[in-house]
């Protein structure tokens, strides 16, 4: 079998020998640490029956280590260039599927329905572009997966944003819209020398495990998250000041007031001290209140 393909000496030669360029634009930083892509794959807990969706698989350096431990690895990739190096550095491999896709425009659904067994314990694993680390992440968590959870390589500083506490700098619409559906958990950290090229950025891992029901009970899903960034719309205004010029609807101020106040928020509270389970109890108002 060849080296392994996170060696920095081996992605020096997969480079070499297909002329290959990285595209900053598609957020290409391979990772080049067996250690790192160990501890990744550890995070997931992933047995010999786990199903994995990989995002972005690159030159395969973190498919190859997953597709020893899994069932099965089925991989996006955007970039058609890197097809057919994967094809060449993955074929001792038989339970590797690669699909050629921007895996924002995916239908996942069909994809596990097709790859995958029924009821099978299944795990998105990535080390994410970084331009397009929220739009996915949401993606994947909107689209409602069968899936335990989501182990993922990201930039630390949205790490941070996702696992934040209410009260902090870093909470935010981003933290509510993920701890809705999951509970998060930054797992480790990562200096930008394993990757090639070097990222301007500190990285992380962060690790979700998706709730079997959302976090809190909102009536109206579309609602309950319009509510949230009017909310944090403007970080340094007071909860009844955002409401009152973000919220897309017909509500007067006077009556937001009497609103928040009768469920005991603090009108001159902040949005980012507002608990999860406060926003809901605040859109579920909103909408009795527009019935
Ligand atoms: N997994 C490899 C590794 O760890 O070395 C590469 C990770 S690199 C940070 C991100 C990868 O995602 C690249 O291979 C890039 O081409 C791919 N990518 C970027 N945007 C994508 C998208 N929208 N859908 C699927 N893959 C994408």
């Amino acid at each position: 079998m060849n080296k392994e393909i996170s060696s920095p000496r081996r992605t020096k030669e997969i480079l070499e020998k297909h002329g290959f360029s990285f595209k900053k634009s598609l957020g290409q930083n391979f990772l080049v640490d067996a250690n790192v892509l160990e501890k990744i794959v550890a995070a997931a807990n992933v047995t010999d029956s786990t199903g994995i969706i990989e995002i972005g698989p690159g030159f395969g350096a973190l498919t190859e280590k997953l597709a020893q431990k899994a069932n099965k690895v089925v991989a996006f990739e955007i970039d058609g260039r890197l097809i057919p190096i994967l094809k060449e550095n993955l074929s001792d491999y038989k339970n590797i599927a690669l699909i050629h896709q921007d895996v924002l425009k995916a239908n996942i659904h069909a994809v596990i329905e097709k790859e995958f067994q029924k009821e099978q314990d299944l795990m998105v694993v990535a080390n994410l572009p970084y331009y397009a680390t929220t739009p996915i992440l949401l993606k994947l968590l909107e689209d409602k997966l069968p899936i335990r959870g989501i182990v993922c390589m990201i930039q630390k500083e949205v790490a941070e944003r996702i696992s934040a506490e209410p009260g902090t700098k870093d909470y935010g619409s981003l933290t509510i819209a993920v701890q809705y559906y999951a509970q998060a958990e930054t797992a480790f950290t990562v200096p930008g020398n394993v990757f090639v090229p070097k990222p301007n950025v500190d990285s992380a891992v962060l690790k979700l495990h998706m709730l079997k029901e959302p976090s809190v009970q909102v009536i109206d899903e579309k609602l309950f998250f319009e509510v949230v960034r009017a909310s944090f719309a403007q970080r340094r205004k007071t909860i009844l000041n955002n409401l009152a010029k973000n919220l897309n609807v017909p509500i007067a101020k006077a009556d937001l007031q009497v609103m928040l106040t009768d469920l005991e928020i603090e009108p001159s509270r902040r949005g980012e001290t507002l608990s999860i389970k406060e926003f809901a109890f605040l859109a579920n108002a909103v909408h009795r209140r527009l019935k």
